[in-house]
């Protein structure tokens, strides 16, 4: 028998499509939330990541009754005592705008010197069988710095004005299968994968 679907508790296109291309390398059959009837909108009303991520599982799980990741992201600005944070999606107000929130993150670092732009990005990721209880958790982060244009058109979010510690580039000029090793995201799910193959099943691989 095929082991059950893991539905993707994410509408953001820019997530399913790398959470994806991370899980189904190891034999994990993901679905989108976009294709599951009696899917329900979860109110991210958590104060951290780590809550909306479980709240996001656990609910959709529920309402579902089936096997749900889901994660919570953002990223936190030295400068700006860390945020956006968990408002990344709402920093600009209109929610998932990602033009208007790199134009707002630019402004409020305006006159900012590069030594003092430091950001990350974070990721917590919860896992939820379908009871809607939580069965594992990660989390991942990936340093960076803001830069003070955008450049790029890889990536989505705030990836044209991230620029990655390690590369010197922003994420939005870096191959996929680069932020695919180095991301937040990246690191959350090699943490969540030996829970996700326990549970699941798929195979365990050096991918
Ligand atoms: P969430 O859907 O509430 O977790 O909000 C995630 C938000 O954080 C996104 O809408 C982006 O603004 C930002 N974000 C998270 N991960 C990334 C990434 O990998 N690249 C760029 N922006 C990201």
């Amino acid at each position: 028998m095929a082991p059950p679907e893991l539905v993707l508790g994410t509408t953001n296109a820019g997530k399913v499509r790398e959470l994806a291309a991370l899980l189904i390398p190891h034999g994990i059959r993901v679905v989108s939330l976009r294709d599951c009837p009696g899917a329900v909108n979860v109110e991210e009303t958590g104060s951290t990541f780590a809550e909306n991520a479980s709240l996001k599982a656990c609910q959709q799980a529920a309402a579902l009754s089936r096997w749900v990741l889901a994660e919570d992201s953002g990223l936190c600005v030295d400068a700006l005592g860390g945020a956006p944070g968990v408002r990344s999606a709402r920093f600009s107000g209109s929610d998932g705008d990602d033009e208007a929130n790199n134009s707002l993150l630019l402004s409020k670092l305006s006159g900012t010197p590069t030594a003092s732009r430091g950001a990350h990005y974070a990721c917590h990721a919860a896992l939820a069988d379908p009871q809607g209880r939580l069965v594992a958790r990660s989390e991942g982060q990936c340093s960076g710095v803001i830069a003070e244009a955008r450049t790029g058109t890889g990536g989505f979010g705030y990836d044209p004005l991230f620029v990655v510690a390690e590369y010197h580039r922003t994420f939005g000029e870096l191959a996929p299968e680069v932020k695919a090793v180095l991301s937040h995201r990246a690191r959350a799910m090699r943490a969540m994968l030996p829970a996700i193959l326990l549970h699941l099943g798929g195979r365990h691989s050096d991918g």
